[in-house]
């Protein structure tokens, strides 16, 4: 389907911002954000020394969320042993919530039509050089048909550009079309179980259809927290230059009755240091305020562009090294939230990530619209957002992470058993959601290495599988007759059950 790029309803636009839907969260007309504040608290930490270090993680040790003050200060920890103990108190952090899994989901992309014009997005609507297109139905079947029947994915992230083609009615009905399509496998069948869904901030009304619509969980990066940069990178008049609109769309959307939300920020627009205090200002913020900390936080590393000089030169790029600190910094201030890292970055970088503490990854990745069903050159620039670092195929990354003594976890059973926001947090911060979730993704493992793994994947898959059944059954002597049974059941081509 395609339409041309500048035809946007002006009655569109302007009735999109609810104003009461962010005055009604300020406090004496301020958002959670103050710049200079977190500045402060940056600027006033001393040279920290290893005993406060020490003191912080055992706090985060605990699952317990930094505060502001012990976060400014592990940011400016540079001592090698200090920093040994942080990564070493990261992993534990990740073992005890969420086990050794790491759990695998493939971005699709629907469209690129936008009407913003963020300086460093290849789809902003100036950019005359992008091809523009949205999948119809049928196209949106046709990708999903790949995922499910070629690839074995459970679980994708749907994105939208802002536009009204991919307005709330085209979200609903491709969210449909996804979830309905069952492709036959090796020895039984393959579906999407959930979906997670990256598109610009919505009203309360249009949150409560998409809940309804059977979404996992619903994603918004802010991009970056700080107010000026935020102004000179999203062009005013564009819906996207409110940035309060933005900074609380998740809270409108646990205020529709959605409880899994995932917050970010692109990395490169603007001093990590501060977006990072900002994303942990943001979890404290939700919590204070809604009840519920964020689900997942992502942290996309800016990539180059097309047509974006932004992309390509901004001052703020981070490095490698940067990088892996704010992962860390992540995983210890907020250490019950799931933690995403995507193909944007190189297989070495994401070998790096998942000994810091990652939890999600996405595997054979496309992200040009229609590029997983249709024959192409491989990284196609005009019909994707930006370049990305790691192309390799899920049955690659699975086998590779086995190596690592990683199960790969297509579990999906968190949102479809009420597992999810309060709930989930209160077993994430007791340490129970690995356990739960250590079985559901021996099924889930066991299910995609029967369907599709390549013959050298599934033998060192069964490998970490056999050491993770002697564990459940160490731990659990009582229970695992049944859950073997349900695992017997998936080995004969059952498919999609869940604890
Ligand atoms: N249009 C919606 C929005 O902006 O919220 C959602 C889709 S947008 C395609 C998803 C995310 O891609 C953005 O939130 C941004 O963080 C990221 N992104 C944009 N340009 C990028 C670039 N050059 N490199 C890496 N990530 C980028
Ligand atoms: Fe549009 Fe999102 Fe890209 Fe901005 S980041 S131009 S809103 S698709």
């Amino acid at each position: 389907m395609t339409m041309a790029p500048h035809t946007i309803p002006l009655s569109w636009t302007r009735e999109r911002i609810k104003k009461d839907q962010i005055d009604r969260y300020l406090e004496n007309g301020q958002d959670f954000i103050q710049d200079s504040e977190i500045w402060k608290k940056i600027h006033e930490v001393g040279e920290p020394n290893l005993g406060q270090v020490r003191e912080i993680l055992e706090k985060s040790l605990a699952i317990q969320v930094l505060t502001p003050e012990d976060l400014a200060v592990l940011i400016r920890v540079k001592d090698p042993e200090a920093l040994q103990e942080m990564q070493e108190a990261a992993l534990k952090i990740k073992e005890k919530v969420y086990d050794n899994r790491i759990v695998t989901f493939a971005p699709l992309y629907m469209g690129n039509y936008c009407v913003n014009n963020c300086a460093y997005c290849g789809f902003r609507h100036e950019n005359l050089k992008a091809k523009r297109r949205v999948l119809s139905m049928d196209e949106i079947r046709k990708e999903t048909e790949i995922l499910t029947g070629k690839i074995g994915h459970k679980r994708i992230i749907a994105v939208y550009g802002e536009h009204p083609v991919t307005g709330i009615d085209y979200i609903l009905q491709s969210m449909k079309t996804i979830y309905e399509v069952k492709m036959p496998t090796k020895h039984g069948y393959g579906n999407i179980r959930r979906i997670n869904v990256n598109a610009a901030p919505m009203s309360i009304e249009e949150l409560v259809r998409l809940r309804d619509g059977g979404l996992g969980t619903y994603q918004v990066f802010q991009e970056t927290y700080h107010h000026e940069t935020y102004a000179k990178l999203h062009p005013k008049g564009t819906l996207k230059s409110d940035y309060r609109w933005r900074l609380y769309a998740m809270h409108r959307a646990m205020e529709a009755g959605i409880d899994d939300v995932g917050i970010g920020v692109l990395f490169g627009l603007y001093d990590w240091r501060f977006e990072v205090m900002a994303l942990l200002y943001h979890a404290i913020h939700l919590e204070a305020k809604m009840g519920i900390g964020p689900h997942t936080v992502s942290f996309p590393r800016m990539e180059p562009a097309l047509n974006s000089e932004y992309a390509e030169h901004s001052p703020h790029k981070v490095s490698d090294e940067d990088f892996r600190k704010i992962i860390l910094l992540i995983r210890l201030a907020i250490p019950y939230t799931g933690m995403i890292i995507t193909a944007r970055e190189t297989a070495q970088m994401r070998r790096d990530a998942i000994g810091l503490g990652i939890t999600q990854t996405d595997a054979s990745t496309k992200i040009g619209i229609g590029s997983y069903s249709e024959e192409g050159t491989g990284q196609e620039t005009e019909r994707q957002q930006f370049m990305l670092g790691d192309t390799r195929s899920l049955d690659e990354l699975v086998n590779d992470f086995a190596e690592m003594g990683h199960i790969t976890s297509f579990c999906t059973a968190g949102y479809r058993c009420g597992r999810t926001g309060k709930c989930i947090m209160d077993l994430l911060r007791s340490g129970q959601e690995g356990k739960f979730c250590k079985l559901n993704a021996v099924l889930t493992f066991q299910e995609w290495l029967d369907d599709f793994a390549a013959p050298a994947t599934r033998e060192v898959g069964l490998r970490v599988l056999e050491k993770e059944l002697e564990e459940i059954r160490i731990r659990n002597p009582q229970g695992f007759p049944v859950f073997y049974q349900f695992l017997e059941r998936v080995r004969k081509g059952e498919r999609d059950l869940f604890l």
